[in-house]
């Protein structure tokens, strides 16, 4: 078949998006940062349910640990037609005056340069003019991306508006090489990465101001990613879901 890989895949949204696209009969490489244990359950947990998975441990803010990453799938036999751009990091709540450089440097290296590094390397294995089969890549923004963050987190605003650009840039560049490139844009989604920070009750308060009234779970996010990389979307590129309850 083929491999589909899916960044910061040890939990939440991603964790999801490994699991869907296993049952779609892709084998899944599973990115992961730090917790290769989380990582193991994820690949341990597809192959109970008859797929296929394997590990690949990278810090996608760095780019020599990108491109090991791709050598190793090179290394897989299979070819590289899937891409999920899905790890992020979001810090605490901070008006711009408390932020600093190194936590918006931080931000933007793993929420847009880790993108692009990922991006760039699929492209080259992808390209039908490189004699890659083509293929979809779908980036993970978030609605923060349209709606901004005022006193919350602007920079972590910022990297996603970025993530929407470079989906579209990309998306032209690499149309006519039998690559698609689209983007998801979540609202909020029960994962830990609200667990960084936020005043207390924060997550109920967004919840009220949304239209549905409710969070979403993250695979009500895997489910429209998986349909962005199929052939259900195969005339689709350059595109947005919003995932965000109506808002
Ligand atoms: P999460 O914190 O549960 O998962 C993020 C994953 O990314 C983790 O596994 C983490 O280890 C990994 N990661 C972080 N930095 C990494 C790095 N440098 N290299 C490799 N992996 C790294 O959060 P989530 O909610 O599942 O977030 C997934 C994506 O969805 C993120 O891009 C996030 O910005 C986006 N998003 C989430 C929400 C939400 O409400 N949960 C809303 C909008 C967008």
């Amino acid at each position: 078949m083929a491999i589909a890989l899916v960044t910061g895949a040890s939990r939440g949204i991603g964790k999801a998006t490994a699991l869907q696209l296993a049952r779609e009969g892709y084998t899944v490489a599973v990115n992961y940062h730090h917790n290769i244990k989380a990582a193991t359950d994820v690949i341990n947990q597809i192959v109970e349910e008859g797929g296929k998975a394997f590990a690949l441990r990278a810090d996608i803010s760095d780019e020599a640990q990108v491109m090991a990453m791709f050598e190793s799938l090179d290394r897989e036999g299979e070819p590289l037609t899937a891409l999920v751009n899905n790890a992020g990091i979001l810090f605490e709540q901070s008006t711009i005056e408390n932020l600093s450089a190194e936590r918006i440097n931080r931000v933007l290296a793993t929420n847009v340069t880790g993108y692009f590094l990922c991006c760039r390397e699929a492209v080259k294995r992808m390209a039908l003019k490189h004699g890659g089969k083509g293929g979809a890549i779908v980036n993970v923004s978030s609605a923060a991306s349209r709606l901004g963050a005022p006193g919350e987190y602007v920079d972590y605003a910022a990297s996603k508006g970025a993530v929407d650009s470079l989906t579209t840039g990309l998306s032209l560049e690499v149309a006519a090489q039998g690559i698609r490139v689209n983007c998801v844009r979540p609202g909020l989604i029960y994962t830990e990465i609200h667990a960084s920070g936020g005043e207390p009750g924060r997550v109920d308060r967004v919840k009220s101001m949304l239209p549905m009234q409710r969070g979403g779970q993250p695979e009500e996010v895997a489910q429209a990613i998986v349909w962005l990389l199929s052939e259900k979307a195969s005339y689709v590129t350059g595109s947005f879901i919003e995932l965000a309850g109506g808002k």
